[in-house]
């Protein structure tokens, strides 16, 4: 089910609800497993103190219906994997309380990274990775951090069984050296909008053309629903933030953009808005494969790929460059002092878009300047 396409009056798109739940047998009494077990009363429940059962090998879509509530063991935080090989890095850190996510978006890396294990998982020692990045803060009250929880997840699809958010929010909103990153296809605000970010939280929705999200992002809301989101919690106090990405070349992507970017902008306060980013589909061999085993295929694979120094494929450079260089233009008009960056690209690709290639930091540094 999706939300309403009107936003005025709101109804949420259903919550997902997994076919079971497996909790490790330390954590049965910690206060997320008890959350779990509350909102999902009658679900068909595991408590193990061995989850490999969890994951007995079959399809990702299968994995991607149980739910795993378990201790997580070693680090939190993580760099974000752009700033790898020859890309121009924007220093964002990642921060992962669970992993996998209920929706199946046919371009999803995670069908590639999580392919062994995708049963969704949500980690109950949150206190641990909150302790890990405060020390991070207090080292370095010099630099102001970007934090995302999705990276390996979606940021709110589960908080209606988790309340992650609300041990999230109180924590960066106390503090003044960090910005938190929650980012969606969904439109789970309801926690959101009962606490108080300070200035400190952005909220931000994964966006794309219309046609590409009725082909590609089964089961996530629809445009119209996220923007609904956006301009609840913009009321509420928290900046927004959008992700043009993936960017994919298919008929008719000039009008689907500029379409979709009128739909969002024409309803916010652009002055709110923290960061918008455009990114291209980005494949590994083993992703397409992927990819070509799915039943139903959309547009997704019908641009020709060619390699690049990360050792992903993406359309080629001038394809890429012109559509950045056209949505950019069109952001531009409905807000000339937007933030916007591209995300996963090589320096000549920057210069040729923006014209200047940042050195390392100098995004994040532009990015938390423009909005302070
Ligand atoms: S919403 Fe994000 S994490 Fe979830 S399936 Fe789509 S791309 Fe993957």
């Amino acid at each position: 089910m999706r939300a309403t396409r009107d936003a005025t009056s709101w109804e949420p798109a259903q919550r997902w609800v997994p076919d079971s739940v497996w909790i490790e047998r330390t954590e049965e009494n910690s206060p997320l497993a008890r959350r779990v077990q509350a909102r999902l009363p009658g679900a068909l429940t595991y408590v193990t103190d061995d989850l490999t059962a969890a994951e007995p090998g079959d399809s990702f879509a299968a994995g991607k219906r149980r739910l795993v509530v378990q201790r997580h063991r070693g680090s939190f935080l993580q760099h974000c994997p752009a700033g790898t090989t020859g890309m121009v890095c924007c220093n964002y850190l990642v921060m992962n309380f669970g992993s996998n996510c209920p929706f199946d978006c046919s371009y999803c890396f995670l069908q590639e990274y999580l392919a062994n294990n995708p049963a969704l998982k949500v980690f109950t020692n949150v206190a641990d990775g909150l302790a890990e990045v405060d020390r991070l803060l207090r080292a370095h009250p010099e630099r102001t951090f970007r934090i995302g929880t999705g990276e390996l997840a979606d940021s709110l699809a589960l908080d209606h069984l988790t309340d992650l958010s609300c041990e999230l929010v109180p924590f960066f909103a106390a503090r003044t050296n960090a910005l938190l990153e929650l980012k969606t296809k969904s439109d789970c605000i309801e926690n959101l909008l009962r606490l108080d970010p300070q200035d400190r939280v952005v909220v931000s929705w994964s966006v794309n053309a219309p046609a590409i999200i009725a082909a590609e992002e089964a089961g996530t809301t629809s445009l119209e629903a996220r923007v609904a989101a956006a301009a609840r919690v913009q009321a509420a106090g928290y900046k927004v933030g959008f992700h043009f990405d993936p960017l994919i070349a298919h008929d008719g992507w000039e009008e689907g953009y500029r379409d979709a970017i009128n739909v969002i902008f024409g309803r916010l306060d652009t002055r709110r808005v923290a960061w918008v980013s455009l990114g291209s589909l980005r494949m590994t061999g083993r992703l397409k494969a992927a990819i070509k085993a799915r039943p139903q295929r959309g547009p997704l694979l019908t641009s020709e790929l060619v390699p690049g120094p990360d050792g992903k494929d993406r359309v080629w450079r001038g394809l890429r460059v012109k559509m950045y260089r056209r949505l950019l233009e069109w952001l531009r008009v409905v807000d000339e002092r937007m933030p916007l960056y591209i995300c996963m690209e090589p320096a000549g690709v920057w210069e040729k878009v923006f014209g200047d290639a940042p050195a390392d930091r100098e995004v994040a540094h532009r990015l938390v300047a423009a909005r302070p």
